[in-house]
């Protein structure tokens, strides 16, 4: 990390110069009409640019820019290694751009520019190298067939590629969809949530000094509408979206109402925290409970929100939780000390302290419950734990995508399996055990498609696939499975004689 004071980054925030027009075939472009929004900073509500509003006209001409470069072949026609060599020289880029692109994050996300710098820019960047790397390495099959016929099986870039992206880490979950399309052939649209759209406008310009041809990589800022848009064209032939269970469904629906293009949802969790009685290290699991939960300030579809403990040993482990959770404290997100950072807007802060004032009537408050001041402005909840949390609890059930966790007290092992499934939602889960049986037993029958043993949210690194059961969506982001989101596999038989 380098050795920036708040001082510093705030200086450097005042001398940006900031991109707020979509990038379409290869040239940033004002939405039609000139019309903007404006993107407004979650850290003291200053508007930092007025940011092109892509509508109807906008998707038109991206996805037809798109489907251009994919039908000349311009990039997929390329053998593997020389996308390889460009997409490298792009994560070079976003690398060299590290100090920027992170201050665009903090500025529009209001994520701590701890994070920025060292999980969010440098994650995409490596995201972007994985795929580059895998792509020269991956063969198809020669399926066994008759001895007359050769049997091949190959796989093929989809073609149109339609990604939309939340703003919890806007350049991150962005990567995770446009690396692996782009690194097969595809065209990518991308769509980023009008929260949060500055670094994937940035990066746009970077893909294409770096090589990436015109139509092949465009970013549509803009809001709903735009990623419905996108869903109902029928020249798209995949979307992949990341966002809400609530608008997830919606684009499957749009997808049924237009082409059935492929969908793949990554979507939103409630994710159980489970401590064992026989939990090999309390002090670790507490610290690694509140980094869960409090991280991001809660805005993570892995949060770990609810948190299951054996009855025996609750006592002593919120103890250790709370003097945790004092390592997260809102600060300005610009001071590299800070570790919790701002909401991202007014709606999201309304409806963060509608939960916490649902928490107080349905269980007991331990920590925090309220907003916190900030020098700067802006929007800011403490960490907040309830404990006495009924499972059937709103609390306990629903989504809130913000700090605060709810406690739950167990009995038996069944009972917390029992209770850490009873959930629509099937992202993540995690158990805490010093037995190798008991752990063994337990993920395997925990619903989630992340499972965490004696820690939680480990696994940063790109070979594992991410993604959920039930309600968290379907397909998976990172590792080589991500791939087979955006390719058909195609069967092509070869008679002999
Ligand atoms: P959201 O669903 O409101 O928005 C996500 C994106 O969809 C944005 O770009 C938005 O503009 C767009 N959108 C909104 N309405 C649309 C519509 N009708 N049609 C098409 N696109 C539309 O979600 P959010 O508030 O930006 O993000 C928070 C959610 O994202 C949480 O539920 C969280 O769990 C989830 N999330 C999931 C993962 C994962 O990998 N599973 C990762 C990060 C966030």
């Amino acid at each position: 990390m380098n050795d920036m004071t708040l001082t510093d980054w705030q200086a450097k925030a005042a001398a940006l110069s900031i991109e707020g027009r979509a990038f379409v075939d290869g040239v940033y472009r004002d939405a039609s009409g000139s019309r903007t929004f404006d993107c407004k900073s979650p850290i003291d509500g200053r508007v930092l640019a007025r940011v092109a509003d892509c509508g109807e006209a906008e998707v038109d001409f991206a996805v037809e820019a798109a489907r251009r470069a994919f039908d000349e072949r311009t990039w997929c026609g390329l053998d593997p290694r020389r996308r390889k060599a460009i997409l490298l020289r792009w994560a070079a880029s976003i690398r060299a751009h590290l100090d920027e692109l992170a201050l665009l994050e903090t500025l529009d996300a209001g994520k701590p520019i701890g994070d920025t710098t060292t999980v969010d820019v440098p994650g995409a960047a490596y995201c972007v190298e994985w795929f580059a790397e895998a792509i020269d390495k991956i063969g198809g099959e020669v399926a066994p067939a008759d001895q007359h016929l050769v049997g091949l099986v190959t796989r093929e870039p989809i073609g149109v590629v339609a990604a939309v992206v939340p703003w919890n880490f806007p350049i991150l979950m962005a990567a995770w969809k446009f690396a692996p399309a782009l690194a097969v052939g595809n065209s990518v649209v991308l769509k980023p949530s009008e929260k949060s759209p500055l670094t994937a406008i940035r990066i746009a310009q970077l893909a294409h000094e770096a090589g990436i041809p015109a139509g092949v990589f465009n970013v549509l800022p803009g809001g709903g509408e735009a990623g419905k848009l996108l869903a109902l064209h029928r020249d798209v032939d995949c979307i992949a979206f990341t966002g809400s269970t609530k608008v997830g469904k919606l684009i499957m629906q749009y997808a049924g109402q237009s082409n059935l293009k492929r969908v793949w949802l990554e979507l939103g969790g409630k994710s159980p925290n489970i401590v064992l009685a026989d939990c090999p290290d309390l002090d670790r699991a507490a610290k690694a409970a509140a980094g869960a939960i409090f991280y991001n300030m809660g805005e993570m579809c892995t949060a770990g929100s609810r948190l299951l403990v054996a009855r025996g040993i609750k006592e002593a482990f919120l103890d250790k939780l709370v003097r945790a959770a004092a390592g997260y404290r809102p600060g300005n997100p610009l001071d590299p000390r800070t570790s919790m950072g701002a909401i991202i807007d007014r709606a999201q802060f309304d409806r963060v302290l509608s939960y916490i004032e649902d928490g107080r009537k349905e269980a007991s408050l331990l920590l925090g419950g309220e907003a916190a001041s900030v020098v700067s402005g802006g929007l800011y909840v403490e960490p907040t734990i309830f404990d006495e949390v009924r499972h059937d609890a709103g609390i306990a059930r629903e989504e809130i995508f913000g700090p605060v966790l709810s406690v739950i007290a167990f009995d038996t092992v069944d009972e917390a399996v029992r209770i850490a499934n009873d959930t629509e939602y099937g992202l993540a889960a995690a158990v805490w055990t010093s037995d190798l049986t008991t752990a063994h037993e337990v993920s395997r029958r925990l619903r989630a498609g992340t499972v965490w043993v004696n820690c939680y949210d480990e696994g940063g690194d790109m070979n594992f696939p991410f993604g959920g059961y039930r309600q968290s969506g379907n397909g998976r982001d990172k590792s080589l499975h991500a791939l087979e989101k955006y390719t058909e596999l195609k069967s092509t038989l070869l008679r002999l004689r």
